[in-house]
């Protein structure tokens, strides 16, 4: 078959790579509106799961990855001056430039093209020269948007806003949020060590708190020396910086969550962050995304020509492998976007509710210390 994908992203990319190992005839081009070496954010947690997942169809490139993850070894909470620790929740952590880049090597390896600086939309669909269009160009997917009744698709906004930052602050070898308070409201940072000089930093607070704040009125620099402030007391000195190789991402966002009711129509099917998402705050968008490209590529392994119910059964088995995943994803987001109401709560049991906030964690599993 020849394939075309729209994005490479994580979906794109493995998808593109796991189907030319299934099955080497298939002619597979991917466009990329960014240029190569670029990409938005920072670090990435990852789970071992999807890998081993993933490397049960390519090794090597796990082997790849596994040569620039850290791991994560506790979760620390700072709050009203006291650190309380969780044991016992490994995490991994990745560059996701690095994750990318290793994948697009490997794509082109495989022969795959990888046209870069190249914006496609809908209206470059219509006649397409290819057999099947991947849409992976993430949740804010322009071709999805312009082609939104063929697909039923429903935008949830998150309330909070979030900025993802980077910072040579490196704190330890463990995953942090820190909460600190202001005269116009609460701020917090998810933010952990992903590479051996650098951090990832989501400084997130509710609408309320923005607006008092005075955001809308800061230009980008006001922005970043203003954080500084709130949360100097973690980071000794060092500066907070945006992704300036993709400087349109540094502003405040909300986050996007796409439902659709049809993944696919007409020999288009979106794939990844494109089809769902889940809230950052549970670190899992890119194991979804890798999940769906597995199973996608896993779909159309014997299929020379296109069957729309190959892509039908992808959809089916993807909404219901992910079902548990959006519900943790909807529980932690909500319970960040409720926060004011129990912020102010014991230091202990506000630790113990955000350990326990999606669900995914029973109070028997937690393992919690007072450390400071
Ligand atoms: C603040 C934040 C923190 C996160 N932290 C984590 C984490 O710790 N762990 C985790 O697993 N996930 C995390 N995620 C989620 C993760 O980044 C995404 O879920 C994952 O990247 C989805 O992969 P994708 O390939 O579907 O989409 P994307 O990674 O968004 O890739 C889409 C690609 O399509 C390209 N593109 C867009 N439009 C077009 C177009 N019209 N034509 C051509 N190309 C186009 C884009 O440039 C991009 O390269 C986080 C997300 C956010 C916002």
């Amino acid at each position: 078959m020849k394939i075309q994908c729209i994005g490479a992203g994580p979906a794109g990319l493995v998808f593109s790579i796991l189907t030319k190992i299934h099955n080497h005839h298939h002619d597979i081009v991917i466009y990329e509106r960014n240029l190569s070496d670029v990409t938005t954010g920072w670090g990435l947690t990852l789970s071992e799961p999807i890998l081993q997942q993933l490397a049960n169809i390519d090794p090597i490139i796990v082997e790849q990855f596994r040569l620039h993850i850290l791991t994560l070894n506790h979760v620390d909470i700072h709050i009203q001056g006291k650190t309380i620790r969780s044991s016992g929740q490994r995490l991994l952590a990745i560059s996701r430039l690095k994750m990318i880049n290793i994948l697009r090597k490997r794509a082109q390896d495989f022969g795959i093209k990888i046209h870069y600086s190249s914006s496609l939309e809908a209206e470059d669909l219509i006649n397409p020269p290819t057999d099947l269009t991947i849409i992976s160009d993430g949740s804010n997917s322009k071709v999805r948007h312009q082609l939104k009744n063929k697909f039923n698709t429903h935008i949830h906004e998150g309330k909070n806003l979030y900025l993802w930052l980077g910072t040579s602050q490196l704190f330890n070898n463990n995953f942090n949020f820190i909460f600190e308070q202001t005269e116009t409201g609460w701020f917090w940072a998810h933010c952990f060590k992903f590479e051996e000089n650098c951090s990832t930093f989501i400084v997130e607070c509710t609408y309320e708190t923005w607006i008092k704040t005075g955001f809308s009125h800061m230009d980008e620099k006001q922005t970043i020396i203003f954080l500084e402030k709130v949360f100097h007391r973690h980071l000794y000195g060092h500066p907070l910086k945006i992704n300036d190789i993709c400087r349109e991402k540094a502003y405040w966002r909300r986050f996007v969550s796409p439902i659709s009711k049809y993944w696919h129509h007409d020999k288009k099917v979106l794939l990844g962050n494109a089809a769902h998402s889940t809230h950052f705050s549970i670190g899992s968008g890119t194991k979804l995304a890798i999940g769906d490209a597995i199973v996608l590529a896993e779909n159309l392994k014997s299929c020379n020509e296109l069957n729309s119910t190959y892509l039908t059964h992808y959809q089916h088995r993807r909404e219901s492998e992910s079902y548990n995943l959006h519900i943790a994803a909807r529980n932690s987001q909500s319970w960040f976007e409720n926060i004011e109401s129990f912020i102010s709560n014991d230091p202990l049991q506000f630790s113990i509710s955000l350990l326990l906030r999606s669900g995914r964690l029973s109070s028997d599993e937690l393992s919690v210390i007072l450390l400071e």
